[in-house]
């Protein structure tokens, strides 16, 4: 089969490869499950692995099958899986339980205290930019045909699912936790999928982007869901509190650490900030208020958390969500997949597109692998 592949270490190694095809008996315990891919997304971790910037072969291998983000249908199923056939729709999980640590042996791998992560497309995993793939039925999440179209986005909302989750079991300190107003830092497709969950909640949500909004799609894509969009060029974070109010749930998804320290200021008593960048710079910062913000933590029992990848739980709560959204603001998904690529042979254009595209006008590039 064909896929796309890269030599960890080396930059702009990503090439097309033809390599062995997949079968149901890779996978032991006669779990395995075979999965034509339909719909692969890309993001910014796939361009960072392409640029070595991280990214680990399976043992074995001299290279590592690129992707992640996924949506497929299966062809063929092990003698021990019931709970799928021929024809269903699939997204498979990303980490998988290979390491040590006690979160791995209860099946809580998003939560491993390992330093070696096992993740499709990104260490130590073959990833999803293929034609097929092998694996247990066991991380892979049914999808109703319903949202066949949109699905492929589940992987990137399983993230923000994930936080929320997070958020909500934290706040069960509270006898009493009913967030009315949120901010969503950033709106890229990650800060776009959380203004969608949040509002999905019922919340009052303000996003906030880099980008003026006129003629700014993703602004657009906040208001038309009954968000607001603000520009940090003409309201800081800092200051939309005087606009806004302070808010009980913050979510960062820009990038760019130093909103952190605002973000802090701008919680509502027991309010919650949930971070979710990935910052691997060496940025440090001049100027924050220390005292104040340790004060107002303090005295305003607030809290502030990090969450990073999802676990079966995760993804499911993203199924219900990407229907409720079809449901209630129909077509809204479809215009947050702005570039869709059709063939793998075509990867060049994914990487021009996530080199050059930017956040701005290209908010998810996804390959079509087949045809649905
Ligand atoms: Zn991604």
């Amino acid at each position: 089969m064909k896929a796309i592949a890269i030599t960890p270490g080396i930059k702009n190694s990503a090439k097309l490869i033809e390599t062995r095809d997949p079968k149901v008996g890779d996978i032991k315990g006669g779990r395995g499950v075979l999965v034509e891919v339909l719909k692969a997304g890309a993001c910014g971790t796939d361009r960072e692995i392409n640029d070595a910037e991280y990214g680990v072969a399976p043992a074995g291998s001299e290279h590592l099958i690129l992707g992640h983000e996924n949506f497929g249908r299966v062809v063929e199923v092990g003698p021990n899986v019931s709970e799928l056939k021929p024809g269903d729709l699939v997204v498979a999980t990303v980490r998988r339980p290979c390491g040590t640590s006690i979160y791995d042996l209860i099946g809580q791998q998003d939560f491993t205290t390992d330093n070696e992560y096992y993740e499709h497309g990104i260490s130590r995993l073959h990833g999803f930019w293929a034609e097929y793939y092998a694996e247990d039925a066991d991380f892979l999440i049914k999808i109703p045909p319903a949202i066949a179209d949109i699905a492929v986005l589940l992987e990137p909302l399983s993230i923000i699912e994930k936080g929320i989750k997070q958020a909500e079991d934290i706040q069960r300190r509270l006898d009493i936790w009913r967030p009315k107003t949120a901010a969503v830092l950033g709106t890229g497709n990650v800060g776009l999928l959380t203004v969608l969950a949040l509002r999905l909640r019922g919340m009052e949500v303000h996003g906030f982007g880099l980008e003026l909004p006129e003629g700014y799609l993703n602004a657009g894509l906040c208001t038309d869901i009954g968000a607001t969009y603000d520009s940090t060029q003409e309201l800081s974070v800092t200051e939309s509190v005087k606009k806004y109010g302070d808010y009980d749930l913050v979510f960062e998804a820009t990038g760019y650490s130093p909103i952190m320290f605002e973000a802090m200021q701008t919680l509502n008593e027991n309010g919650i900030l949930i971070l979710s960048s990935v910052t691997g710079g060496d940025r440090t910062t001049d100027g924050v208020p220390s005292d104040l913000i340790n004060q107002q933590f303090v005295l305003g029992n607030r809290v502030m958390v990090g969450t990073v990848n999802a676990n079966r739980e995760h993804f499911e709560a993203g199924v219900r969500d990407l229907a409720l959204a079809e449901a209630m603001y129909g077509g809204w998904l479809g215009r947050m997949i702005t570039h869709r690529v059709k063939g793998l042979d075509n990867f060049a254009k994914i990487f021009e597109i996530l080199e050059n595209g930017g956040e701005h006008s290209a908010i998810k590039a996804i390959f079509e692998v087949a045809e649905i």
